[in-house]
């Protein structure tokens, strides 16, 4: 019945929805401007797709204004875009047409919690009703473009709203807000301060590719003027020049042959606040079911708080360019939470949660596009920029070699990106190919040590049968290589192998002549009592004592079964408070040592010698400093050490 004025009820569903909408389901009531504005731009961008092929419509200077009137406490939100007719206005703002709203208010009234409502409500976009979060009374008055006619909509959001035709209105739409006091406890801003809308507007609206314009106060003399004006202009308000609050520019949005370095590397500085450039900008635009452009900068340095409990993962969320959230951690592994940027997918509701986007198949599967994006940028700049690959690994493969405990997809893609020391070069790293491009003929095991710096690894006595017959080590020290070479089988199908752990018999890839075998038969039976022995003195701190074939020069060292902790892996958790038996591990003492065949001789000769046992305990002592570890007793230790040293003298 168009032409008078109506007053209708609301759809049953879209009166449940509107009472939860009110009753707060929304912590953060800010975000009803997001909301609006976000209409408003649809509004725009419509107008202006059909004004391609209707001459009769008006799409120069498109805009949203906002206007605050506050004698009356009103906010307005105005847009000169499409419109709406009558029908419209029924359809689209006075019923929910969205399919399934039933079934969702349903689950939403038997949810346990306000979290647990906030986390349905998040399927479904709430949009223009989030006005009544903070307004009391919400009146729209819109015309369609090309049509004469416009249309007055009024509603309190209680059952009810009221309908009619309105003259004189300009092409577009105006929502007026009749705003509720201001109320810090109940998460109500001050929404009639200009500085508050400013910053909503640049939190969540900067890249709307409309203006957003906002009078601002008027200037002293403009106010005086008004005030000083005769009787009949009392009622004029000051109004002051229009200011425009975003800035537009979505550089995603473009195309890559549109943006300039400058360009880019001015907004990664503004989104993460780095002084210097990027290492690598990575922008990619997906079509198809799912529509999404994303924006991605590997930073080129670490910030300080990289290894911090909570840092917060680089990676910002917007839809259809306006913002939805910060850290969006569905879309950025933990291991490259460096990564800075902008996704913006289209087809989200604007209201979607982080637990909805957690499990969300369409998410899942854009972060997994990204993380192949990122791992192929890496690899690129080690193909083509080694240097800047070589500082971006510097900065950031402590943190990437992490993906090889959280990411088994990638763990291919990750292996080559690796870079290590080894003692293949003093200074220069590694990476696993060429490492393995160096291996000796017959070698198919990757040889690693882990440990706290170069120096203790390098002087290890783990390293000598392996210095000594030419085979290469890596040298790993990031507390990181501790737990992913313990859970990374192989690369490229080559073992990886801990010089520190389990058996080495560098010889055994070569046939063993019977002479040598007979050998050490031998040296087994001669050290068979000293070894007992030893075993049963030494057992408050090794498990096992035997005889070694990777030591040259040192007299012992120690080693771990393949799956036992390593001392920095047990001293790392100890750190963290967590409450260990102690590991105790294997020591190897080397049979061509003086200082071996000397104990065996003196324990063959009185093994009740206090002064033997004395020596076995040096022994291992020195075992322990040789690889960087912790004596138990450092006194007692010093002071057999002095004594023996006394009487040798
Ligand atoms: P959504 O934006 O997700 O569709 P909303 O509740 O925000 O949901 O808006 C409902 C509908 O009302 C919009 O789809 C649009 O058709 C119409 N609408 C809302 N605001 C405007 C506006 N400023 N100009 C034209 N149409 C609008
Ligand atoms: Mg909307």
């Amino acid at each position: 019945m168009a032409g008078t004025t109506e007053t209708l009820e609301f759809q049953a569903e879209t009166r449940q929805l509107l009472q939860l909408v009110i009753h707060s389901i929304y912590s953060n009531k800010d975000i009803f401007l997001r909301e609006l504005i976000s209409n408003a731009s649809d509004a725009l961008d419509k107008l202006r797709l059909e004004s391609l092929t209707r001459t009769d419509l008006d799409a120069s200077d498109l805009q949203i204004t906002l206007e605050v009137d506050q004698d009356a406490r009103t906010l307005t939100v105005r847009d000169n875009g499409v419109g709406m007719t009558r029908d419209d206005v029924v359809d689209l703002i006075g019923t929910i047409a969205k399919s399934g709203t039933a079934s969702l208010l349903a689950k939403i009234k038997e949810a346990k919690d306000a979290d647990a409502a906030q986390h349905l409500i998040g399927q479904f976009g709430v949009g223009f009703y989030s006005a009544f979060m903070v307004a009391d009374k919400v009146t729209l008055h819109t015309r369609r473009a090309g049509t004469d006619q416009g249309t007055m909509w009024e509603s309190d959001g209680e059952g009810t709203y009221t309908i009619a035709d309105a003259e004189g209105l300009p092409a577009g739409t105006a929502v007026t807000l009749h705003l509720k006091a201001e109320d810090s406890e109940d998460g109500l801003g001050d929404y009639l301060a200009a500085w508050k809308i400013r910053q909503i507007v640049k939190q969540y609206s900067d890249f709307i590719r409309w203006p957003i314009r906002m009078a601002t106060e008027p200037t002293t003399t403009e106010a005086a003027e008004v005030a000083s004006g005769a009787e009949g202009e009392s009622q004029a308000k000051a109004v002051g020049a229009l200011e425009t609050l975003n800035s537009m520019k979505a550089l995603w949005a473009r195309s890559r042959s549109e943006v300039t370095e400058a360009e880019y590397s001015e907004f990664y500085q503004q989104i993460s606040h780095d002084w210097e450039p990027p290492a690598e900008t990575i922008h990619m635009r997906a079509e198809g079911t799912f529509e999404y452009e994303a924006l991605l900068f590997l930073p080129s340095r670490a910030p300080f708080d990289l290894f911090s409990r909570d840092t917060k993962r680089g990676v910002q969320l917007y839809v259809k360019r306006v913002f939805i959230m910060d850290d969006c951690d569905a879309l950025m592994p933990n291991y490259l939470r460096f990564v800075k940027g902008v996704v913006d997918a289209h087809d989200l509701s604007l209201n979607v949660s982080r637990e909805i986007l957690q499990h969300d198949r369409q998410i899942t599967a854009v972060r997994r596009r990204l993380v192949k994006k990122v791992l192929g940028a890496v690899k690129d700049m080690q193909a083509t920029r080694t240097e800047d690959y070589t500082k971006l690994w510097e900065q950031f493969g402590r943190v990437i070699k992490e993906g090889l405990i959280e990411d088994r997809d990638n763990t291919d893609a990750l292996l080559e990106l690796v870079s290590a020391a080894s003692t293949n070069d003093p200074v220069e790293t590694t990476t696993l190919r060429d490492y393995v491009s160096r291996m000796k003929d017959g070698q198919n095991t990757i040889y690693y040590l882990t440990g706290e710096n170069r120096a203790t690894v390098e002087h290890s006595p783990h390293m000598e049968a392996f210095a000594a017959r030419g085979y290469e080590v890596l040298i790993l020290t990031d507390p990181v290589d501790e737990v992913w070479t313990e859970q990374v089988p192989s690369f490229d199908g080559h073992r990886f192998q801990s010089i520190a752990k389990g058996q080495v018999d560098l010889d055994q890839t070569d046939d063993e002549s019977d002479e040598t075998k007979a050998a050490k038969a031998q040296q087994e039976q001669d050290y068979a009592a000293l070894l007992t022995w030893l075993q049963t003195t030494l057992a408050e701190h090794v498990k096992q004592v035997r005889l070694s074939t990777r030591l040259t020069t040192s007299a012992a060292c120690l080693v771990g079964d393949a799956h036992d902790l390593t001392p920095t892996l047990e001293k790392m958790y100890r750190a963290m408070g967590q409450d260990l038996p102690s590991v105790k591990r294997i020591l190897e003492i080397n049979p061509t040592h003086p200082l071996v065949t000397g104990l065996r001789e003196a324990h063959g000769a009185n093994p009740d010698d206090p002064a033997v046992a004395e020596v076995a305990e040096l022994v291992h002592g020195g075992a322990l400093l040789a690889e960087g570890g912790d004596l138990p007793d450092p006194a007692r230790f010093t002071r057999l050490l002095t004594d023996h040293l006394t009487k040798a003298l």
